[in-house]
């Protein structure tokens, strides 16, 4: 329970909120629970239906009530003319883990609106699981956590630094152990990262093997899928044929089409994750808003060898030059950093492809690589099964981080009219929620937990960008974790009321073999 200091500084939140409406006797602003009701706003309430005039009550962490509800007696009432009232958003591909002890207000990230940050993807994850959770669970952020067992944590762990093979049966029952203590301990499914270093060198037969595991626990498979390039399609096809032999339900990360090559050929991708869905795989993915990518710059290069330059002169080449590759992070050398390849090789005097394998050499790169066309994009996230996740987070080098929900409702929803908004929401809140079968969360409903976002649909908007990566976006005026204020008028309101989101708070499995 909050210390009085905190119920204190509570109740000068609500004199602030109720000025413009009557304020209520003080002495039912010192009731235990925070009350709220949010009038006049319009309702996008997580599942696509369309907007509807709707007000909402928030009392006890829960919604209340939702409608053509009165407030309360004691009630902070907050006049929500103008603004959408929507559920929290779910941001199921996040990378904040070791960030969120440090920054537990999260202020890049419930400034969007986020309010459920999924950890531990891309095969990298938190471990022991539990131990992350108990102490997510003492110190509380302003977001919820979920977390998923990374597939190379655990092949690590495993085979140490022998990782460069496959790995035998033994090695794959030891690994399937350590899935199972990571579910049992409270992650919401299985995440691999294979187109890195050590998720890569695995067989499809051990993620299979793997990802039996996390489906009886009724988790997911989450997969940066071995090739977002040349081979993308045979990439999506081994995602989908691990859905079907493990019988998990899968989730492509950040769905995209990366190389020259495969431009223009998101309808053929569609076309392949719908026939494997019309046969009873389930198939899902997320995408972020942006032409351009953010990972190690190791991943350029996919027969990894980066220092065999007709390999480098192709990577470059397939993303449509160094030109395109934005250097982000090198410890060696960080006045590279926010420049491109091509330029600072220029000013060396050197290659781009004598850059680049120098640059391996000193430990590598963190680079932004603008390798992704709209169309696609577009293409993408227009399917009912494609919802919204960052792959940022705290303190990313890559305007997603800060920038990714509201980007989507400005410019993908209010200029570009790629979306409407109620979809779009859906694609942040009960999507997200189905997919991860959160019992309580994604929708605005009585009963669930009060996870809430106001924002502005006509003012909300991104201000991140490729070199300012960390600005934070505007027009989310309001933001409630568990029926706390975390976010008020463009500050920090101090809610640490963050969840750990573990196998209680989700539905219970129903090990469904499809
Ligand atoms: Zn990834």
């Amino acid at each position: 329970m909050a210390p009085v200091a905190g119920r204190a500084v509570l109740s000068l939140v609500c004199i602030a909120v109720c000025a413009a409406v009557a304020p209520r006797p003080a002495a039912r602003a010192q009731a235990p629970s925070r009350a709220w009701t949010i009038v006049g706003g319009q309702l996008a309430d997580g599942s696509g239906r369309p907007l509807r005039q709707a007000n909402v009550r928030i009392a006890g962490g829960r919604i209340a009530a939702v409608g053509a509800v009165t407030p309360h007696e004691g009630d902070a009432v907050i006049d929500a003319k103008g603004l959408v009232v929507a559920p929290g958003f779910i941001d199921i591909h996040n990378h904040s883990a070791s960030e969120l002890a440090d920054d537990p207000a999260a202020e890049s990230q419930v400034s969007q609106g986020i309010t459920t940050v999924v950890l531990g993807p891309d095969g990298s994850s938190p471990w022991p699981i539990g131990e992350y959770l108990a102490e997510r669970r003492r110190n509380p952020a302003a977001v919820n956590v979920a977390v998923m067992v990374g597939h190379a944590t655990v092949r690590r762990l495993v085979m140490n630094d022998d990782y460069k093979r496959a790995a035998r049966p033994e090695e794959i029952a030891r690994m399937a152990a350590l899935v199972e203590q990571g579910m049992r301990e409270g992650a919401v499914g299985l995440s691999s990262g294979l187109e890195y270093e050590v998720g890569g060198y695995a067989e499809t037969g051990e993620l299979v093997e793997l990802a039996k595991v996390a489906a009886r626990y009724g988790g997911i498979y989450m997969s940066h899928i071995r090739d977002e390039a040349d081979k993308a399609f045979e990439a999506f096809r081994e995602a989908i044929a691990i859905g079907e032999r493990a019988r998990v339900p899968v989730e492509i990360s950040h769905i995209k089409l990366g190389t020259v090559g495969v431009w223009h050929k998101a309808a053929q991708a569609i076309a392949l994750i719908d026939a494997a869905r019309a046969r009873g795989v389930d198939v899902t993915a997320d995408a972020y808003p942006y032409n351009a990518w953010s990972s190690t710059i190791t991943v350029l290069v996919p027969d990894k060898r980066y220092d065999y330059p007709p390999s480098v002169e192709k990577a470059l080449a397939d993303v449509g030059g160094a030109q395109n590759v934005l250097i982000v992070r090198h410890a060696a050398h960080p006045e590279y950093e926010f420049r491109t390849l091509d330029a600072v090789a220029r000013d060396r005097q050197i290659t781009p492809v004598d850059l680049f394998i120098q640059i391996v050499r000193d430990g590598g790169a963190g680079v932004v690589c603008t390798s992704m066309i709209d169309e696609d994009i577009r293409a993408f996230y227009q399917q009912r099964w494609v919802m919204v996740g960052s792959d940022g987070g705290i303190n990313a080098r890559h305007p997603r981080g800060a920038g990714t929900f509201p980007k989507v409702l400005g410019r993908y929803v209010r200029e570009q009219h790629w979306l409407t908004l109620p979809d779009a929401i859906r694609k942040m809140t009960g999507a997200p929620a189905k997919r991860l079968k959160l019992r309580d969360r994604g929708t605005i409903e009585k009963g669930r937990v009060a996870d809430v976002v106001l924002f502005d649909p006509r003012t909300v908007v991104d201000r991140s960008t490729f070199s300012d990566p960390s600005a934070l976006s505007s027009g989310v005026e309001k933001v409630f974790v568990s029926g706390e204020l975390v976010w008020d008028r463009g500050r920090p309101a101090g809610g640490r009321s963050g969840q750990v989101i573990g196998s209680a708070s989700r539905v219970s499995n129903s090990f469904t073999a499809r």
